[in-house]
């Protein structure tokens, strides 16, 4: 089946043309700077495009995408739409799009107000230009919807969560659904029998458990700020510091939030940037904050695996996966350097190789195993799309 794969973000829609037959993308790109410099960067069958374009909100974006992939003679072989949301609330799986879906997603804005009405807004122009296509929406928190209470619960009063749905969600479900099953087949075990961590390390980064297939505790919680420190993101922290800097500082709400979104994580400790690239470029030239920056990220991460393997009667493997995960040698080094305690002796070769010729493992035989694996949210998306409609 010939899918289109839908990604309305906060401010960009991207997209893909998967064929989910042969595993590979016709088509894909991206709007971005939705409202501000608008630009879009695609490639086609025909030709790509790379050019400035005028799109004041998503409606245009989308046009823009449909009007890209007629000319490229991709219009009628489109089956099925899916959507990538970031937020499901109650959803435990995918859904097929109706008017009550849409309706649901937009009610739940004040979980993710900058994506949840942009997806809204996606499905219904993706229905003006594909009226007679179904559509599916799959959602980023479903496949941690497995979670038993004891890892979704805060610490919190119980009414909160009752009356406000107040919880853990997690993210990156996707992704971590994905390579889990990955993992799985590239180990040749059965689901039932095999119990994973996947690491997403990216510009945003999650881990998660994973039993016999289904997610038991994850690291993103009510919101994709809990957990792990990411580029610009802080991950946990005592949420007092607020308390502290309003009374020291006078930080509102708003600044507040800017801090521990836009300000903190990688770029807030080394001072230089959000990108692992820089960071560990600049650390390799002694650059003391993306040292620095660089040790938290990489010890708050084998922090948090430690704490996930709780989860766990014992761990097959661990899993990178997304930007960092699949690239960054020193990343996985200094992690699984410090999980050490946990068996694992990483193989230097093999690491640097990507572990290609070993099913992507990257310890050495007889340790615990480490591997890497590349994500494929899209074709996720499509795969579920298919069997959805
Ligand atoms: P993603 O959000 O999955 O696209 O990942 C983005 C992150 O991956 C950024 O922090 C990039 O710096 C990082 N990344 C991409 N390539 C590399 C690489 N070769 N080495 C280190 N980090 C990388």
């Amino acid at each position: 089946m010939k899918v289109l794969v839908l990604n309305c973000g906060s401010s960009s829609v991207k997209y893909a043309v998967i064929d989910t037959k042969n595993k590979i993308a016709l088509s894909s790109g991206l709007v971005e700077n939705i409202g501000v410099n608008g630009h879009i960067k695609a490639k086609g069958p025909i030709n790509p495009i790379d050019e400035s374009l005028d799109v004041p909100t998503h409606a245009e974006a989308i046009f823009a995408v449909q009007k890209y992939l007629k000319e490229q003679e991709l219009i009628d072989v489109i089956e099925a739409i899916g959507h990538r949301v970031v937020h499901g609330g109650k959803y435990v799986k995918s859904e097929l799009v109706t008017q009550e879906v849409i309706d649901y997603i937009r009610s739940i804005t004040l979980y993710a107000p900058l994506h949840e009405p942009a997806h809204a807004t996606g499905m219904e122009e993706a229905k003006k230009y594909f009226p007679n296509l179904p559509q599916v929406a799959v959602f980023d928190t479903a496949f941690h919807q497995t979670m038993p209470p004891k890892a979704f619960l805060y610490g919190i009063p119980y009414e909160i969560y009752q009356d406000l749905k107040v919880r853990r969600y997690g993210f990156h479900g996707t992704s971590h659904r994905y390579v889990s099953a990955e993992a799985i087949r590239l180990l040749n075990q059965k689901a039932e029998d095999t119990y994973l961590i996947t690491a997403h390390l990216g510009n945003g980064s999650s881990a998660a458990a994973i039993s016999q297939g289904q997610c038991v505790d994850t690291t993103m919680g009510f919101t994709p700020l809990d957990g792990l420190v990411m580029g610009t993101r802080s991950g946990s922290i005592d949420p007092a510091i607020l308390f502290f800097l309003n009374k020291t500082l006078g930080y509102d709400i708003d600044r507040l939030d800017k801090l521990v979104n836009k300000e903190s994580g990688l770029l807030g400790l080394s001072g230089l940037s959000n990108d692992m690239r820089t960071i560990t470029q600049a650390a390799s030239e002694g650059h003391q904050r993306a040292k620095i920056a660089l040790e938290v990220f990489c010890y708050k991460l084998a922090r948090e695996i430690g704490g996930l393997a709780m989860a766990l009667p014992r761990i097959d493997a661990l899993v990178f996966t997304g930007g960092i995960g699949e690239n960054s040698v020193v990343v996985r080094e200094l992690v699984l350097k410090n999980l050490s305690i946990l068996g694992y002796d990483i193989d230097p070769e093999k690491n640097v190789n990507h572990g290609k010729k070993s099913s992507g493992i990257i310890t050495k035989d007889g340790s615990a195993k480490a591997m890497i694996i590349a994500t494929n949210e899209e074709l996720l998306i499509a795969m579920d799309t298919e069997v959805m409609v």
